[in-house]
């Protein structure tokens, strides 16, 4: 490694907590449904109608026959839940539609309420160091979503009947995306995802399945901010998921 690689580097870890005691691994060395772009057509009008006014299951079936294009109508259109009452606009997710990496959250903050972009905030500078920390970037074969849509208000947490709600659309992005690998971040989205009450302490360090994706469980960024020991622990959670990547290659 380069000095000046070797020195960004350590400048991540120092940003994580994580340095001097933790060190990135030499590479190779580890221990252990997409369309897009296409003119709106007849059935996309269909589609889009049946989610906004079908049954639930004519809703999620709608949603699942989307392309990129109409969830990007559709998810800010949304008026399933409460939830649209309060928001100022959704967070659909942000990144390479095509990414290899899928990084899920519970759901937007204020800032990400305000900006329309999943983790602006304070988490996500964290997170953003986090992902450079094992050389991968916001945008660069990684996309950035949430369970949620829409800030639930004063940030309480996400209720069941609004997840019912939402999780087509998440389903729809993974779909589009086709991820090699999904990172849950929390103990809500790990939850979730997974379908359990497990805590993240016994969820983590294991290859999981969502719809037939691998799946990680970590820590989430916000989490971190306020318990800093547990860095390190998310610390090989990374290494952990950049791992499987390589072997999922
Ligand atoms: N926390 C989340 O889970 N998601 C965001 O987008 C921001 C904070």
């Amino acid at each position: 490694m380069s000095g000046a690689r070797k020195s960004r580097r350590a400048a991540i870890l120092a940003e994580m907590g994580l340095a001097p005691v933790w060190r990135l691994r030499a590479r190779g060395a580890g221990s252990a449904a997409q369309e897009s772009g296409a003119a709106r057509t007849k059935s996309d009008t269909v589609a889009e109608h049946s989610a906004a006014s079908g049954s639930p299951a004519e809703r999620e079936a709608a949603i699942m026959r989307m392309d990129w294009d109409a969830l990007k109508r559709a998810v800010p259109a949304c008026t399933a839940c409460e939830l649209h009452k309060t928001r100022t606009q959704t967070v659909l997710g942000v990144g390479d539609e095509r990414a290899e990496w899928l990084l899920v959250g519970e759901a937007p903050g204020a800032e990400e309420d305000r900006l329309g972009e999943p983790f602006v905030g304070q988490a996500g500078k964290l997170l953003d160091a986090m992902l450079a920390a094992i050389d991968l970037k916001r945008g660069e074969n990684v996309y950035i979503a949430n369970v949620l849509k829409c800030r639930p208000p004063g940030n309480r947490n996400p209720e069941a009947h609004e997840v019912a709600q939402c999780s087509p659309f998440l389903l729809r992005q993974i779909g589009l995306i086709r991820p090699k690998l999904i990172v849950a971040m929390g103990r809500f989205a790990a939850q979730t995802l997974l379908n359990s009450d497990a805590s993240i302490a016994s969820l983590r360090g294991t290859v999981h399945r969502f719809v037939g994706v691998p799946l990680i469980v970590t820590y989430h960024p916000a989490y971190l901010l306020r318990n800093l020991p547990d860095k390190a622990k998310a610390w090989h959670d990374l290494l952990f998921a950049r791992r499987t990547m390589r072997s999922l290659k």
